[in-house]
């Protein structure tokens, strides 16, 4: 932690590995180009997870991490959403978070800035108390921060569920978009995942900045459009894409197993397959992804998790309950043994999608893995299941980074959907056209990192803020 000299950053991210590993690399920018110290508050309902740790302890020593103690959710129905489990945790771990900043206050280690993310914005009533300037960490894009910021608005002004509505909802400098793309807790309006998420969402215009893991290349409009200064909107800085970059949770023989098979496919010729940390599908759809692997004929890496009818049921915790490999088609795995390798609940995304060998990436649409994708150039398969994931598909199908899966009129994408799609993304035109966009996203993704790039200078921008802010309260803590 602080040692009182050097500028002090806290960050809290709200329960999820998703939502730790972009926050991650914050921190490690934060130290090696503005020379901060980072500490992570971490918030959870339970003991922190094997990957949370894992991700925690592959960090250097100027990032500490203090773990507040479980908040008690014992009232919480089981079956209350993921979006309601992560705003309780955070709301509830504000007495854990005042002892704390209340100690370091002593000893005069105070933070100059807390940052948290999407969920975490009642942390800022511990903030204010303490002087410290409160900032929010948008890890998706500008794109659904645009419709975020819209959403008060059209809670106010559309009376049916947003599902219903018939026309798309044009909001500016958002892709048009239907009710049932919304953001997932705006399915069910009178869900307390839906009130949860318009309370943190209100709560947007308390903080001195916003900043949003995207980059220019990939939404100019939108970003021109939110970076506009408006009333009630704090300024927003792009300063993405962050990115893992490295393999935390996976086990050391399933990296050695994924990397060495991938060592033996030719150049771009491997479709990697993976629905996150924590998505599932419904059995029906595992078996018709499966199938359409094998007929699509092309080489494949699937992590694969136990089917389930939630699509987000893996959310606090990847590995899967029962062995996913039995769930596979009778004989799949000797009829594809030349053509695909499958892995079970977690593989090291960051490298495979450095590895020559992949051609592609079928994806849940998260948006570290869009990302990740980008920046290596990896063409994609959207492949939306929930969060802000359809709105994601939107955007990366609307720019020209990702083809299409789609769904049959039962809800499900059938297999010669998957075998059209693959096919179509390896071998196609369509893909090509994809693969085109996504050399120019790349480049566009580097080019903002560089010393005198979009997204580097508004971090400065920010660090400068930040270290003033810090001298503001070094003078208050002395005083
Ligand atoms: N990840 C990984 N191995 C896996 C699945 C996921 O390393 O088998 C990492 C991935 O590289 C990404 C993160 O976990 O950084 C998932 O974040 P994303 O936003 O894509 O989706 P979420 O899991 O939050 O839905």
């Amino acid at each position: 932690m602080a040692d009182g000299n050097t500028p002090h950053v806290a960050i809290i991210p709200s329960p999820g590995i998703g939502h730790l590993i972009p926050l991650v690399e914050l921190a490690k920018r934060l130290l090696d180009n503005h020379g901060f110290t980072v500490t992570f508050i971490i918030p959870g309902d339970s003991p922190p997870s094997k990957a949370q740790r894992s991700v925690l302890n592959s960090l250097p020593s100027s990032i500490a991490s203090v773990f507040l103690p479980p908040a008690d959710l014992s009232d919480v129905p089981s079956t209350a959403r993921i979006e309601t489990r992560i705003s309780l945790t955070v709301t509830r771990s504000n007495p854990a978070l005042r002892e704390l900043f209340g100690s370091l206050s002593a000893e005069k280690r105070l933070p100059a800035v807390l940052v948290v993310d999407l969920f975490g914005t009642d942390a800022f009533d511990v903030a204010a108390e303490f002087h410290v300037s409160p900032y929010i960490f948008y890890a998706s894009n500008a794109n659904v921060l645009t419709f975020l910021l819209h959403l008060p608005k059209l809670d106010e002004t559309v009376s049916c569920e947003f599902r219903e509505l018939t026309e798309p909802v044009i909001i500016p400098g958002c892709v048009p978009i239907t009710g049932k793309d919304f953001v997932d807790p705006c399915q069910d309006r009178k869900d307390e995942s839906y009130k949860w998420l318009l309370h943190n969402v209100k709560r947007f215009k308390e903080a001195e900045g916003i900043l949003v893991n995207s980059f220019v290349d990939l939404e100019p409009n939108t970003i021109k459009i939110v970076q506009e200064p408006a009333p009630d909107k704090p300024p927003v800085y792009l300063i993405g894409p962050l990115v893992n970059s490295g393999s935390h949770d996976a086990d050391v023989n399933d990296e050695y197993k994924c990397l060495n098979w991938l060592d033996n496919q030719p150049f771009g010729s491997v479709l990697y397959v993976s629905f996150g940390s924590g998505g599932t599908l419904t059995f029906e759809q595992f078996i018709e992804l499966a199938l359409g692997l094998a007929e699509s004929g092309k080489r494949f890496l699937w992590v694969i998790r136990s089917p389930s009818g939630i699509a987000s049921s893996s959310y606090f915790n990847p590995q899967s309950r029962n062995d996913p490999f039995s769930f596979l088609p009778q004989g799949f795995l000797d009829r594809t043994k030349e053509k695909g390798l499958v892995v079970g609940s977690w593989a090291p995304q960051a490298q495979i999608l450095t590895h020559t060998s992949i051609g592609g990436f079928l994806t849940h649409c998260g948006w570290n893995s869009s990302l990740e994708s980008i920046v290596n150039g990896v063409p994609l398969i959207a492949w939306p299941l929930y969060a802000e994931q359809k709105m994601n598909a939107l955007l990366l199908v609307d720019v020209g980074a990702a083809l299409r899966a789609r769904l049959g009129e039962d809800g499900v994408v059938g297999r010669e959907e998957v075998a059209r799609v693959v096919k179509g993304l390896i071998e196609g035109e369509e893909g090509n056209a994809v693969r085109k966009k996504m050399k120019e996203l790349k480049e566009g993704s580097v080019r903002v990192l560089r010393d005198d790039g979009f997204s580097t200078k508004s971090l400065n921008e920010v660090s400068l803020k930040w270290k003033a802010h810090q001298r503001k309260i070094d003078q208050e803590q002395e005083s």
